[in-house]
């Protein structure tokens, strides 16, 4: 048995409410980059350069910063049934970029934002941050407030051309413009009873009534030839349901996914909630129904890597996360979850593996939990660096900046990890 199940519970008390965190996960990343980048490409951003992150808040809401980074909330995920809607939410935040909306947001408020985002890795980070509560968080206390204040307004005519343009992205993208309408739809849904009562020249939002109207008119006079591109809402199901496995209480998992629901996102779903309940006979069961279903989807076996994980498994959770890698080898997470076990499984061999995993997931994103993997790994002065690297993640740049003094009196000067702490060393103070 392990002690992180006990501390599982409590991740979500330890984060302050008026702070926002940034979710990572590589199948929620992966599938969103894959909906999202025809709609970016078509507002000139190259592919490459497209960042999303997933904002962990119930509204419903979605916005684009340095007209690159693109910030979608949980909320939105969790009540747009549809890839095409969701690629229409996208096409309207990049309508203000390419329209020039955007420019109302500073560079320093920017900073700010970035600054008082917090990072949560799902799976195995967050039940390793169960434990520790800055592990995969960045707290920063004072800052988290400028966050959740509205950060952008519009106009009602920045909102009317944002929609007409996102239109025109869409087409371009041959993405069906139609997906806008659904989500007017579904916006009038949820808020059509609050929005009648508010007086039209108290809002900055147009009413959701006028912008379907306009919308509709816009459809109209756009012109398009052949047929647009089917996309599956399959991956998305499954996305949506792994969040809400990671995110919802118990209850709302099973109201959402009841068990006469033997659907593979319901299956999913309630697998991860098992999980996290510690009921991790019944969420390997649903995970291995999971892989029977499909052998070659790599994320069933990172769930059972983690469920192994936390049986104490440590054999069994290598040998799942590894079948995980060897189905996607871009996955930063899950190189850090094996380096995890693999670090605390102790075999000849593991701690060479471990590190090269961690390096290599390093490469491709940085992450607080990675950082602190690695400081468990190395014994010869390294491991102050990497303990300096995840307190600046975290934002604690005292600490890291005595990790990186630390670091500096073992380590001889012409390494990389003693210019990298020197760097810390010189960094902002808070
Ligand atoms: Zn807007």
């Amino acid at each position: 048995m392990h002690k992180i199940l006990m501390v599982l519970f409590f991740i979500f008390a330890v984060i302050p409410a008026h702070a926002l965190s940034v979710i990572t996960d590589t199948e929620t990343e992966k599938l969103l980059h894959k909906i999202i980048a025809p709609v970016a490409t078509a507002a000139n951003i190259p592919e490459s350069r497209l960042k999303i992150h997933i904002v962990n808040d119930a509204d419903f809401n979605a916005f684009v910063t340095g007209g690159e980074d693109v910030y979608i909330y949980t909320g939105l995920l969790m009540r747009i049934h549809d890839v095409n809607a969701l690629q229409a939410v996208v096409a309207h935040e990049l309508g203000h970029t390419v329209g020039g909306h955007i420019q109302q947001m500073s560079a320093r408020m920017e900073a700010e934002m970035k600054r008082a985002l917090m990072i949560q890795a799902l799976g195995i980070g967050l039940m390793v941050a169960g434990g520790n509560p800055t592990l995969g968080a960045g707290v920063l206390a004072g800052a988290g407030g400028v966050a959740k204040q509205s950060l952008l307004s519009f106009s009602r005519d920045e909102e009317r051309i944002a929609d007409d343009l996102a239109v025109d992205l869409m087409v371009r993208a041959n993405i069906n413009p139609a997906g806008l309408l659904t989500v007017f739809n579904q916006m009038n849904d949820m808020m059509g009873a609050t929005e009648s009562k508010i007086s039209k020249h108290n809002t900055n939002h147009p009413l959701t009534n006028e912008r379907l109207k306009n919308t509709r008119e816009k459809l109209k006079n756009t012109k398009h030839d052949g047929e647009f591109t089917k996309y599956s809402n399959d991956e998305y199901e499954l996305v949506r349901a792994k969040l809400i496995g990671y995110l919802y209480p118990e209850q709302r998992i099973l109201d959402k996914y009841p068990y006469r629901d033997t659907t593979s996102p319901a299956i999913y779903a309630r697998a991860i909630g098992n999980m996290r309940r510690g009921a991790l006979s019944g969420a390997a069961q649903g995970t291995r129904t999971l892989i029977g279903r499909d052998p070659k989807n790599p994320y069933f076996f990172e769930l059972l890597g983690d469920i192994e994980y936390q049986f104490g498994h440590y054999d069994d959770s290598a040998s799942a996360y590894e079948m995980a890698l060897k189905l996607e080898p871009n996955a930063p997470q899950i190189q850090t979850a094996l380096a995890l076990v693999l670090a605390e499984r102790k075999k000849p061999n593991d701690n060479a593996r471990a590190t090269e995993l961690c390096k290599t997931a390093l490469l491709r994103e940085k992450a607080p939990l990675t950082y602190w993997v690695l400081s468990k790994l190395y014994d010869d002065g390294r491991e102050y660096w990497a303990m300096a690297e995840f307190y600046n993640m975290n934002g604690n740049a005292k600490k890291a900046k005595q990790f990186a003094k630390k670091a500096q009196s073992v380590l001889k000067p012409d390494t990389p990890e003693y210019i990298k702490s020197g760097d810390i060393l010189s960094g902002p103070e808070k």
